[in-house]
C-alpha cells in the first residue's frame, strides 16, 4: 500500500515538469514563474489530497513541489505552492494542525533562501542543491514529530513507526527533487540550444551578406588608396599635407575588412609541417615591441618542441590577436607569459597575463563578433582567431579572474610524422 502511494506520488511530482515541458517550448522554467508555480501548486493539492494519513500526520511529497517551485521559478511561484499547502493542511484540520503548519513554514525556509541565487549555478551544481535541499524537510519533519510527541506526552512504539514512515517519504522525496531537477535542467538546456540555432542561423546570414559587402567594399578602396599614393608622390609642394592621415585611416579599414573577411572564411593557402616553437618565437618577437611601449614583460621561454601542418600564417594571425589581446590587458609593469606543453596527441600554447582580467559576464562574451571594450577596439580580433583555431581542428578556452588576469590555452593537434621526418 505504502510503495504503490510513493509510485503515485512520483508520478504527480514529476507531472508539472513533463507537462511544462511538453506544452510550452518556447519559454524555459526561469521564464514564467505564474505558470510553474500554478503547476506546482496543482501537485502538490493533489500530493496532499492522496496522502498517507497516519497518527494525524500526513505523509506525502508535497515537499517536492515546494522546493522546485521555489528553486526554478523563484520566490512568486514558491509562495504560490506554500500558500497552497499551507491551505489544503488547514482544510485537512486534525488535532496535530498547528505543529504541522509550522512544520511547512519550516521547511520552506531553505528552498526560499535559495531561490534568488539558485538560477546562477551551474545547471550539473544546480542538481546537486535541489537534492541537498531536498534532504531538509526530511529533517524538520523528524524535529516536528519529536517536538509532537514530546508535547503530547505520548513517547511509545507509535512514534518509532513514525520515524519509520517520514525515511521513504524523506528519501523518495530527495531522489524525486533530484529527477525532476535533471529533466528541468534538460528542458531549459534544449531551450537554450533552440534559441542559439536560431541566434546562429541569423547572424550566418548576416555575415554572409557582410562579407559580401566587405569584399566589394575592399576592391574601390585599394584603388583609392594607389592614387593617393601616387598624388603623395607628385606632392612636392606639401599642399595635401593630410594625404599620410587619410593613408593611415584607409589603412586602418583595409585592415578591419581583411580581417572580417578572414573570419567569415579563414583562407589556408600554403598547408606545410612547421615548428610550433619557431613560429611562437617569432611572434614574441615581432610583438616585444609593443609589450616594451607598454612596459609589459613578455616571457616565451619554450624548450618543448613541437610539429604541425596547416597554414603557418594563419596560426601566426591568431597567435598574434591573442598575445596583443593579453598585452594590451596588462598594466604597466606586469607579465604576459608564452608556454608550449604537450599533452598527449595536442601542442598546448598558454598565454597567461596578470592584466586585468575579465568579469564573468565579459568573458561569456568573448569570441563574439564585435565585441569589444576598447575605445579604438573593432571586436575581430578575439573572434578571428577562435574561426582559425576550430578550422585547425584546435581548441582554444578563456580562464579569467578580475584584477588577477586571464589565461588564454590553445590545443592544437601535432603532426606526428614530422618528428621522425625532422
Ligand atoms: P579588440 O582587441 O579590438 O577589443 P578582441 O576581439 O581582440 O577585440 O577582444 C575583445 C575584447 O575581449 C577586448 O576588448 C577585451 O575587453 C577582451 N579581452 C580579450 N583578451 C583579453 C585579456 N587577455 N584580458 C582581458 N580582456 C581581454
Ligand atoms: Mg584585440
Amino acid at each position: 500500500m505504502l510503495t504503490e502511494k510513493l509510485l503515485l506520488h512520483v508520478l504527480m511530482v514529476l507531472a508539472p515538469v513533463l507537462g511544462y515541458g511538453f506544452f510550452f517550448e518556447k519559454k524555459h522554467f526561469f521564464s514564467s514563474p505564474y505558470l510553474w508555480g500554478v503547476l506546482q501548486s496543482i501537485c502538490a493539492a493533489f500530493c496532499m489530497i492522496f496522502a498517507h494519513e497516519e497518527g494525524g500526520l500526513y505523509w506525502d511529497l508535497r515537499y517536492v513541489a515546494l522546493i522546485l517551485a521555489f528553486l526554478y521559478g523563484g520566490k512568486v511561484s514558491g509562495g504560490m505552492v506554500l500558500a497552497t499547502i499551507l491551505v489544503c493542511r488547514t482544510a485537512l484540520g486534525g488535532e496535530a494542525l498547528l505543529f504541522a503548519l509550522a512544520g511547512i513554514v519550516l521547511a520552506a525556509l531553505t528552498p526560499f533562501l535559495l531561490s534568488s541565487t539558485f538560477r546562477n549555478y551551474h545547471p550539473y551544481k544546480r542538481v546537486k542543491i535541489a537534492m541537498l535541499v531536498g534532504v531538509w524537510p526530511t529533517v524538520v519533519q523528524i524535529f516536528i514529530l519529536l517536538s509532537y510527541t514530546a508535547y503530547s506526552g505520548e513517547i511509545n512504539s507509535t512514534l518509532v513507526d513514525s520515524v519509520y514512515r517520514v525515511l521513504p517519504f524523506g528519501i523518495i522525496g530527495v531522489l524525486g527533487v533530484g529527477t525532476a531537477a535533471r529533466l528541468n535542467e534538460l528542458i531549459i538546456e534544449r531551450t537554450l540550444m533552440k534559441q542559439e540555432i536560431e541566434k546562429a542561423e541569423k547572424l550566418n546570414t548576416m555575415g554572409e551578406l557582410a562579407a559580401s559587402i566587405a569584399h566589394e567594399v575592399r576592391n574601390p578602396l585599394t584603388v583609392v588608396k594607389g592614387f593617393l599614393q601616387l598624388m603623395q608622390k607628385d606632392d612636392k609642394d606639401h599642399h595635401f599635407s593630410y594625404i599620410p592621415l587619410v593613408l593611415s585611416e584607409l589603412g586602418r579599414a583595409e585592415v578591419i575588412i581583411n580581417d572580417y573577411l578572414n573570419f567569415a572564411k579563414p583562407e589556408f593557402k600554403k598547408l606545410e609541417h612547421f615548428s610550433l616553437s619557431q613560429i611562437l618565437s617569432e611572434v614574441c618577437m615581432l610583438l616585444n615591441a609593443l609589450a616594451v611601449k607598454q612596459g609589459v614583460e613578455l616571457k616565451w621561454g619554450g624548450t618543448e618542441e613541437a610539429f604541425l601542418f596547416t597554414d603557418r600564417n594563419q596560426l601566426k594571425q591568431a597567435l598574434v590577436n591573442v598575445i596583443k589581446n593579453a598585452i594590451e590587458a596588462t598594466p604597466g609593469g606586469g607579465t604576459v607569459t608564452v608556454a608550449l606543453s604537450l599533452s598527449g596527441d595536442r601542442a598546448v600554447v598558454s598565454i597567461t597575463d596578470t592584466g586585468n582580467g575579465m568579469t564573468p559576464e565579459q568573458l561569456s562574451r568573448i569570441g563574439t563578433l564585435f565585441y569589444t571594450t576598447k575605445e579604438k577596439g573593432t571586436g575581430l580580433g578575439t573572434t578571428v582567431s577562435v574561426k582559425i583555431i576550430e578550422s585547425m581542428q584546435g581548441k582554444i578556452s578563456f580562464k579569467s579572474e578580475t584584477g588577477k588576469g586571464t589565461e588564454v590555452t590553445l590545443r592544437l593537434p601535432l603532426h606526428n610524422k614530422v618528428n621522425i621526418n625532422y
